[in-house]
């Protein structure tokens, strides 16, 4: 029987089904819809590629990644609203697309609980358009000075791009440190200190309640009553899954889209993968979204086997994130804390190791990340490091715990 598996999103986890789909089935007719003008990107390359002009790693894939799929892919297609008794979608130029199965790809965007975040001239990095307006700004001479409200991973990403484009960049940030979410504050230092280095004015405990103006942005105006002035102004705010389409629709939703241990949603024929889905998480198996690429691809792919009919159930999502940018190498992944914190700080490197009840929970590693991925195997296997916890700061290559007192594989 013909059958045609819509994939509505062309980022990494749309075209992860795409791609995983093809390589066991060369007959499923597949559709993929984006709103935005582009082949299938990763994001994480945008900054790279905006400094230094490279697209091998932007489109990570190859531009013509869907017709060598033999995918029919439509970009500026914007999904406005689904129909699941119809097996029906309604796209924005008033069209509609049938489906047989339907896979909900359309990740996330800017989260903006501070006023005024759509007036004219306040820009995001949250997508390959949105970046483009901003850069094209900056490119042409018209923004030689920029005010980020909100210093999370985007946030700091983005001001050392800007910074290293010329761009004079402040950043103000409610909480007391930078990425909270991810580091711990002796971590969050280190990284101030850097950013600082490089340029960027940073204001801590700074909380931004508004972007000003009628109907161009003029300003950020503080809580504390006063107002920055910059030639852009730029959200980076927060992240939040693009469910709007799906209201009415029955899909059920939280923060993102709920789905089961195959990432199915409760409407039949309908999946989730990537920044919109609420997945639950490896470590602690709450439900959350972890919008991360690496958890994308590997969700994407339990979508894909299930389509296939393969039901194999998704792991769970990790939480991990490296700075790129910032001169220092810097790598968070779990808890912030622990039961207990392994420690050591020398020449310029940080390590700290975070356990419960004798297990990894999360570990911070700056300026040297080497022994990462066993680390972090630790972690996911839950294995008791108690027997040779002495030894899990020891970054060295040779170090004895790396191949032989740990029963493990990883490298
Ligand atoms: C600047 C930046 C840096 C990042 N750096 C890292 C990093 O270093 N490491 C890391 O692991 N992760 C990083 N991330 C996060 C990572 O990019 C995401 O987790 C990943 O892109 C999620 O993939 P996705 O396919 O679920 O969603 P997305 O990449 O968001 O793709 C969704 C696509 O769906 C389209 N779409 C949305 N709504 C509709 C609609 N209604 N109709 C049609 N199409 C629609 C969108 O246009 C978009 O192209 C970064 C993100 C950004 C923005």
């Amino acid at each position: 029987m013909a059958s045609r598996i819509v994939i509505v999103g062309a980022g990494p986890a749309g075209i992860t089904v795409a791609e995983t789909l093809r390589e066991h089935d060369r007959n499923v007719e597949i559709t993929m819809l984006s709103s935005e003008p582009f082949p299938p990107y990763a994001p994480p390359a945008m900054a790279d590629h905006f400094l230094t002009g490279r697209e091998d790693t932007l489109f990570w894939k190859g531009r013509d990644i869907c017709e060598r799929l033999n995918v029919d892919y439509r970009s500026n297609v914007r999904v406005k609203s689904l129909a699941p008794q119809a097996h029906e979608l309604s796209v924005a130029d008033g069209s509609a697309l049938k489906y047989d199965r339907l896979v909900i790809a359309t990740g996330s965007g800017l989260y903006a609980p501070v006023g005024g975040h759509d007036v004219q001239g306040v820009y995001n990095f949250k997508s390959l358009s949105a970046a483009e307006q901003l850069v094209d700004g900056v490119r042409a001479g018209r923004i030689r000075s920029a005010a980020i409200v909100g210093a999370g991973f985007i946030g700091v990403e983005l001001a050392l791009l800007l910074q290293d484009l010329g761009v004079a960049v402040t950043m103000v940030e409610m909480e007391d440190r930078l990425m909270w979410r991810m580091l711990e504050p002796e971590t969050a230092d280190i990284v101030l200190e850097n950013v600082r280095t490089r340029g960027v004015e940073v204001r801590l405990n700074t909380r931004a309640e508004a972007f000003v103006g009628d109907r161009e942005a003029t300003g950020v105006k503080l809580e504390a009553g006063e107002e920055l002035h910059a030639d852009a102004y730029i959200a980076a705010t927060g992240v939040k899954p693009n469910i709007e389409w799906l209201e009415g629709s029955g899909v059920e939703t939280s923060w993102g889209v709920i789905v089961d241990d195959l990432l199915r949603t409760n409407i039949p024929d309908i999946y989730a993968a990537g920044d919109v889905a609420e997945t639950k998480d490896r470590m602690t198996g709450e439900r959350f979204v972890h919008a991360i690429f690496p958890n994308a691809v590997a969700q994407a792919r339990v979508v894909a086997n299930g389509l296939l009919g393969f039901d194999v159930p998704y792991e769970g999502a990790e939480s991990m994130n490296s700075l790129k940018h910032l001169g220092v190498e810097v790598m968070a992944v779990g808890s912030q804390s622990g039961q207990e914190e392994l420690r050591s700080r020398q020449n310029g490197t940080l390590r700290k190791v975070f356990l419960s009840d004798g297990r990894i929970v999360g570990f911070r590693l700056v300026g040297d990340i080497r022994g990462a991925g066993v680390l972090r195997s630790l972690m996911l296997r839950g294995v008791d490091v108690r027997p040779f916890r002495d030894r899990l700061l020891d970054a060295r290559p040779g170090a004895a715990w790396f191949g032989s007192a740990v029963p493990l594989h990883a490298g």
